[in-house]
């Protein structure tokens, strides 16, 4: 070998080396590389590297001569591939998202970027493909989409709820006989239903914005009122059943009764104030009207009954003692239903009284310890089913009305016998608490629901359950009620249903404050 020819096998040595270099560090790239010949028919494969054989699944054997397009398989429909074909025929570089399929069918997402490789006259020789798996992020885009998609439908679903819910608390508000005004915290108004533009027979435009105080002639605008709808909002303490007496515009003289509280939906709105107003002048007309009938017919009633009662007595009286027993029982009977009558009217009477406020007090010192004693003294003899026990004393002297606080026991104790027909006895307790007198009436009768407890104390009240078997009319508690009250005591019960009741009340010593006169 001459210095010529060992100079040429040198750079041909060197080539080589540097061939093999380049292809071992082809191969040992983690991208897919292939080589197409543009200048053969159908651009053939003519080179591939070890990482697009992995790729694939394809042994080079398999890959070189045929045109990429076999990796497609079947799946010939793909926008991309057509993007792909134009950027060939152009001569353009491209990068595509593909679905391939490897050797043993599994699909494959390919990113494949595409560079054509021009001679020195510019024709393109061969194109370059660089791939890369990337179904695990097509995977992950998929997921995110669907995701997406599942988050916009439930989106959508709540939305839809919401407005369904919206529209129907809407409904509700717009239909309710009641009128509703929602406040901003500057007692602004934010809205008003239907019934309060009819009921104060304004337009929407005259009510929104406007401040509570300046609507219609500032009939909300009551010093005691804004006290407590001003102390809504920091207390949290709502205004329940305030009245307001008012010649409204529009509407002349009514009276309305309100409430108001701080709104609370699920933790929202908290700082809006909800006024609920109800127009109560024809209820309380009704009332009234019918509080004036029980007055007329019970006064009217106390008349002929005083007079049929004295009559009997008379006959009592005059009944020679020869007359016949049949004739002596017919009388007493006549005369036990004459003061049970006596006794309902009289009831009746006090209600009335006490309506109309003119219900006193006679006050003075007197012996509880006494009293108490008289009155179960004094119902023995009509009283055989029932023993009733008394349980401690009291050595203070109390100031009130003796004659109402002893009707007040007598009820206590008539209840105590009439709800508990199957019991034998009566338990009551005399204590001093602290200042306070506290009397305790217990029996071991029917009991009271918890829900009724909150109720008997009202006029005419009685219990559902109870009403069929036992006589009476609801206004023995009512009345006791109102005494205690006027004394400045505290009556209330505690009860379990079926097992019994204890009635309580308590009266201050302090003998001032229970003088009502
Ligand atoms: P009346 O007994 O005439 O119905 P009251 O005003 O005295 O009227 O009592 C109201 C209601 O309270 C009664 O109808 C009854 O349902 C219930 N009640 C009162 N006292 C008792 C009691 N000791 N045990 C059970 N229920 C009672």
């Amino acid at each position: 070998m001459n210095t010529e020819e060992r100079k040429l096998f040198s750079i041909t040595k060197d080539a080589l080396e540097s061939l093999q270099l380049l292809k071992a560090a082809l191969d040992s790239s983690i991208t897919g590389i292939v080589i197409t010949d543009n200048s053969l028919p159908d651009n053939p494969i003519v080179y591939c590297n070890e990482s697009f054989e992995r790729l694939t699944g394809y042994g080079r054997d398999e890959i070189i001569g045929r045109n990429c397009r076999f990796l497609q398989a079947k799946d010939r429909k793909q926008a991309q591939r057509d993007y792909l074909k134009k950027a060939i025929e152009a001569g353009d570089s491209c990068k595509v998202e593909l679905r391939n399929y490897k050797k043993d069918g599994t699909l494959f997402w390919n990113e494949l970027y595409l560079s054509p490789i021009k001679n020195e006259e510019g024709r393109i020789t061969h194109f370059i493909g660089v791939q890369h798996d990337i179904t695990d992020r097509k995977k992950a885009e998929h997921d995110l989409q669907y995701e997406k998609e599942q988050i916009e439908k439930i989106v959508q679903k709540r939305t839809h709820d919401l407005n369904a819910s919206h529209e129907y608390l809407n409904s509700i508000l717009q239909t309710v006989r009641e009128s509703l005004v929602v406040l901003d915290p500057s007692y602004n108004v934010l809205s008003v239903n239907n019934h309060f533009l009819t009921t104060f027979k304004v337009n929407a435009s005259e009510t929104q914005g406007k401040s509570l105080y300046e609507l219609g002639n500032g009939q909300w605008n009551i010093k005691p009122l804004k006290d407590l709808i001003e102390g809504i909002l920091p207390t949290s303490n709502p205004v329940l059943g305030f009245e307001v007496d008012h010649e409204f515009p529009h509407i002349g003289r009514k009276l309305m009764l309100l409430n108001a509280y701080r709104i609370e939906l699920e933790g929202e709105f908290k700082d809006r104030i909800l006024l609920a107003i109800e127009d109560i002048t024809d209820k309380r007309a009704i009332e009234q009207r019918k509080d004036d009938f029980l007055s007329v017919a019970s006064h009217e009633l106390k008349t002929p009954l005083t007079t049929i009662k004295g009559y009997v007595q008379l006959i009592q009286r005059l009944l020679p003692p020869t007359s016949s027993q049949k004739l002596k029982d017919v009388l007493n009977t006549t005369a036990i239903h004459i003061d049970r009558l006596n006794q309902l009217v009289k009831d009746l009477l006090d209600v009335s009284r006490i309506q109309t406020g003119n219900a006193s007090i006679h006050a003075d010192y007197f012996n509880v310890n006494k009293m108490v004693e008289e009155v179960i003294e004094g119902l023995k003899y009509s009283i055989t089913s029932h023993k009733i026990h008394l349980n401690g004393q009291v050595d203070q002297e109390v100031y009130g009305d003796e004659a109402q606080l002893s009707q007040v026991v007598i009820n206590l104790i008539s209840n105590a016998i009439k709800y508990s027909p199957k019991a034998d006895c009566v338990d009551i307790s005399l204590s001093k608490v602290s200042d306070y007198l506290k009397v305790s009436v217990t029996d071991y009768g029917v009991g009271i629901s918890q829900a009724d407890q909150e109720k008997i104390f009202q006029r005419f009240y009685r219990v559902g359950a109870v009403q069929k078997h036992f006589p009476g009319m609801g206004i023995g508690l009512y009345i006791c009620q109102q005494i205690i009250e006027q004394h400045f005591g505290y009556l209330w019960v505690e009860s379990e249903e079926g097992k019994g009741s204890t009635f309580s009340f308590t009266l201050p010593f302090n003998a001032s404050t229970a003088d009502g006169e």
